[in-house]
């Protein structure tokens, strides 16, 4: 018998059809950024669907059609906004390109992308001049400005983003397309080897932007004010731009000023109810929170994600502060997250010592992905919480390969389908995984793994600890031993042996650092984390300041 198939309509699942439900809906709902051009910018979905239909004119009238890959360099604000849907309004690809990387990668990833538009801030133009003669396929650099702020560029064919969109229609006929086609294109950052681009398709982005509106994950809803400060360059700002609107949500931009005293200031004007972004960004706020005992009073919830939060950084957040905390795992390849800490309610009912417990590991798999961890051999281990293996997913909103680049599908992919992460984890019998390192972190010492999110998760609790990190350093009779770097917290003391006796009561002795090393400044990558490549170069090589 053949199969027989449903009699409902096969209305493809295109995103421009969020924008235009917000507009139709909550057309006077408001968009607030702040811009590079300094004073705040405000309008409503429905003026922002009437200019993203100006910019679909406009990307049309520079020849870009379906399949065309149209770059930006930009912070989070309106425009970007209106490329996220223009673009892929009519079939080409909004290409999110990460100025944080260096010049070298950015030429890699326009010149395999074959971007044909490069869209840029104000603040990127000097960065973009430096590469531009290298951008093969670029045809036209857009800065993302009016008239009256239009620099002087050498950009070749520089265009003026205002003189653009002015005076063209403000509707658009949006084509009927494939809901398999691509949307978006962001690179992963590539801490080994060149980056690798992850291609989103409108059906994919259309499934996750539904899944994080479920009340048991972000819930988006009219009431909602949400501000991702996790840049839009940094896996499509963890969907955010697709699921506001959804919610019908007021969206607040925070542009090129990420400084905690800045972030506070939108946060608290703007009565924010919902926000996202890195560990790194919290420790800044929580710091600047505590020394100007300032406090945030709308926000219902907070998203951390990105890399492992602390549990210090929980508590912080939500006994000192008040402030609910949904921590989650992801990657380029995810879409953002595939797991989120919106606790089940046998977890929700533990007293708050064994609650925090679960909302420091990664959370559980979001409706539709499948999550497992592997062994050395490839089979799945058990879900005791303790077995710790390679994690694995798969998913509608998981890649299924690369960007032009067979080599890395092969090694990522395998032939059922699963993504392999790179990430080790263990899964607990209620579902809740718990990262316990990247592969290439771990720390091998005397046979034994440690984890060096484990012994950052400790160190951060140790009073004055702004940031932690830990690397492997050589060792003659160990193979490899922890190393500890501290970040202190402004003014703070930390006497080494009191940090590390705190570990010895909290790890095992054999995660115990020998060491702790004191820095200013730790460095970053890209997207914001923690560094650790240039930790190691930096600290293996050159040992002075060791405790
Ligand atoms: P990059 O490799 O440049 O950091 P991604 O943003 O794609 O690029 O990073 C994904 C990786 O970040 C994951 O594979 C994992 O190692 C780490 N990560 C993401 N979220 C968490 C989290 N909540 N806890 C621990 N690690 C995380």
């Amino acid at each position: 018998m053949p199969a027989l198939n449903g009699l409902m309509m096969e209305t493809p699942l295109l995103v421009i059809s969020l924008l235009e439900y917000a507009a139709r809906y909550h057309g006077d709902t408001e968009i607030v950024s702040r811009t590079i051009e300094g004073p705040i910018h405000r309008y409503d979905y429905a003026r922002c669907l009437k200019r993203t239909a100006q910019l679909a004119h406009a990307l049309r009238s520079l020849g870009i059609g379906q399949g065309d890959r149209v770059a930006t360099v930009a912070w989070n604000g309106y425009r970007h906004m209106e490329l996220y849907y223009a673009a892929p309004g009519i079939g080409a690809v909004c290409h999110t390109i990460n100025p944080r990387l260096h010049p070298d990668q950015i030429d890699y990833i326009v010149n395999h992308a074959e971007d044909r538009l490069l869209f840029v801030d104000l603040t990127f133009v000097p960065l973009i001049e430096r590469v531009a003669q290298r951008l093969k396929s670029v045809e036209h650099f857009v800065v993302m400005t009016d008239a009256a702020h239009m620099p002087k560029t050498v950009l070749p064919n520089a265009l003026c983003f205002e003189d653009l969109v002015a005076g063209r229609p403000e509707t658009y006929e949006w084509p009927e397309l494939d809901e398999r086609a691509a949307a978006l294109l962001c690179y992963t950052s590539g801490t080994t080897g060149n980056p690798k681009g992850v291609l989103y398709s409108h059906r994919s982005m259309m499934i996750y932007a539904m899944n994080i509106c479920l009340g048991k994950s972000f819930g988006y809803g009219p009431t909602d004010v949400v501000l991702p400060v996790v840049p839009m360059f940094h896996v499509n700002a963890w969907g955010i731009p697709f699921g506001a609107p959804l919610g019908g949500s007021k969206l607040v931009y925070p542009g090129a000023k990420l400084d905690a005293e800045n972030l506070f200031e939108l946060l608290d004007n703007e009565k924010v109810t919902v926000t996202a972004g890195v560990p790194t960004v919290w420790a800044a706020l929580i710091d600047y929170m505590r020394r100007t005992n300032r406090r945030l009073n709308s926000i219902r919830m907070l998203a951390i994600g990105g890399a492992a939060a602390s549990r210090a950084m929980v508590d912080t957040f939500e006994r000192e502060f008040g402030i609910h905390v949904v921590h989650g795992w992801g990657m380029t390849e995810t879409s953002a997250s595939a797991t989120d800490t919106r606790l089940a309610p046998q977890e929700a009912a533990l007293p708050y010592d064994d609650r925090l417990l679960f909302k420091t590991k990664q959370g559980r798999g979001r409706c539709f992905v499948d999550i497992k961890v592997i062994g050395e051999d490839g089979t799945e281990l058990p879900r005791d919480g303790k077995s710790a293996g390679e994690l694995c997913v798969r998913g509608p909103w998981i890649a299924r390969g690369y960007y032009n680049d067979e080599a890395a599908t092969r090694a990522a992919v395998d032939a059922e389908g699963w993504l392999h992460t790179g990430d080790v984890a263990t899964i607990d019998a209620r579902g809740y995984i718990q990262i316990v390192d990247r592969k290439k972190d771990m720390i091998k010492s005397g046979g034994e793994w440690i984890s060096s999110i484990d012994l950052e998760n400790a160190a951060c609790g140790f009073p004055g600890v702004a940031e932690a990190a830990v690397i492997a350093r050589p060792d003659p009779r160990w193979g490899e031993r922890p190393l500890l770097v501290v970040r202190p917290a402004q003014g703070a003391k930390i006497p080494p042996k009191e940090i590390l006796k705190y570990l010895a009561d909290r790890v095992a002795r054999y995660a115990v650092p020998d060491e702790v090393v004191f820095l200013d400044e730790i460095p970053h990558t890209a997207t914001g984390k923690i560094a650790k490549r240039v930790l190691r170069q930096q600290l293996i090589a050159d040992k002075k300041g060791a405790a």
